[in-house]
């Protein structure tokens, strides 16, 4: 099967097409590189010893991505492609919806016209809000604090109504948890640019002496230790259940938490990394960070029961594996 990944030199998305060539697909990658680097498929196509073929193009631009489609049969796209810093769409919100929701409608439009049946869109658990955790798909959604929850809600419900629409388009809408680690090789990982904003890899750069230490937002929030839990998963996981929904996708649109369903806190996690790495990661208890929630894990069922999925990797595979990756940058 024939597979065009947007966004497929970014973190998720690099993992993703080495699941993809591992598991027998063809893939084509369009980005931008607005947020990534070319090189990463070169180190992906290293790995596995496939060719993946690549375009350099914006995929909010139609011509560009209609080329695509003119000079591939593609079968199934997985749309990564998107801008995901939470604070800089507050405060560049017309940004975010423009990426965010004109690559899902551009996509989406090619694929009607090119009669490409599956589509697998990355959404997040952001857009659960603030629901009693474990979060399920059916739960009704909250608004979100903030414009890259809100491009997220707005893309699941345009897929939402084309394949409602359209009884022969299928479509796998796959909330993220909190992806992490890197692949084992150390070859391709999680590579922020300037401060990293997420909890893993300002860890891995606090041990590795980059950052002095770590700022842990929140040590009064009602959970185990005072400090916010959420569901970290293996970014190998995660790329594995994409291959999951693309091979067994049915008719229609379907929701999936990508998760383990079991909260850490960010208290734990020093420690667990303390202990796999061997490095101390010192760490002072701040005020909380705005637009936080105290707890998020997902309820994990409807995924292995449907696209018989499930975590392989835990919270230290997840650690050392972040770690690898950092120490050989
Ligand atoms: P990333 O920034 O590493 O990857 C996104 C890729 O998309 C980058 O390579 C970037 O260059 C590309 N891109 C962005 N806009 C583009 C455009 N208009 N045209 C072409 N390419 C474009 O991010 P990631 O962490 O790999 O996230 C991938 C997807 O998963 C995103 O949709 C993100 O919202 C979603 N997600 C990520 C997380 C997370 O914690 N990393 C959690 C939940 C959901
Ligand atoms: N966090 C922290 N210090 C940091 C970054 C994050 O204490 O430098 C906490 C954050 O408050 C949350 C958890 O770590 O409880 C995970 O945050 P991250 O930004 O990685 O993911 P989020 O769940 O916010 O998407």
């Amino acid at each position: 099967m024939v597979i065009l990944v947007t966004g497929g030199t970014g973190y998720i998305g690099s993992h993703t097409c080495l699941a993809l060539l591992e598991a027998g697909f063809t893939v084509i990658v369009a980005d931008n590189l607005c947020n990534s680097r070319a090189e990463t498929l070169d180190r992906v196509m290293q790995i596995t010893n496939k060719e993946i073929i690549f375009y350099e193009i914006d995929v909010t631009n139609a011509a560009s991505v209609e080329q695509i489609f003119t000079d591939h049969r593609i079968e199934g796209v997985i749309h990564f492609a998107a801008y995901k810093a939470v604070g800089e769409s507050v405060r560049e919100p017309l940004k975010y919806y423009h990426n965010n929701i004109n690559s899902t409608l551009v996509l989406a439009e090619a694929c009607l016209k090119h009669e490409v049946r599956r589509f697998v869109l990355s959404s997040s658990a952001t857009v659960y809000g603030e629901n009693d955790v474990p979060f399920v798909e059916s739960m009704k959604l909250q608004p979100t604090a903030n414009p890259y929850g809100e491009s997220k809600i707005i893309s699941e419900r345009i897929l939402r109504d084309v394949a409602n629409a359209n009884s022969w388009f299928s479509v796998a809408i796959l909330r993220y948890f909190n992806p992490v680690g890197a692949h084992v090789s150390g070859l391709i990982g999680e590579e922020p640019r300037g401060t990293p904003g997420n909890l893993m890899p300002y860890i891995t750069q606090v041990a590795k002496g980059k950052i002095g230490k770590l700022s842990v937002f929140g040590g009064d929030y009602p959970t185990v230790d005072g400090t916010g839990v959420r569901d970290y998963i293996h970014v190998m996981d995660l790329a594995e259940g994409h291959v999951a929904a693309m091979n067994l996708l049915g008719e229609g649109i379907h929701t999936y938490n990508l998760g383990t369903g079991k909260g850490t806190s960010v208290l734990e996690l020093i420690s667990i990394f303390e202990e796999e790495v061997g490095i101390k990661v010192p760490f002072e208890i701040m005020e909380r960070r705005p637009g936080d929630i105290a707890e998020c894990y997902a309820e994990v069922s409807k995924a292995k029961e449907e696209l018989y999925w499930n975590v392989k990797r835990d919270i230290r595979d997840m650690c050392r594996d972040a770690w690898r990756f950092e120490s050989n940058l």
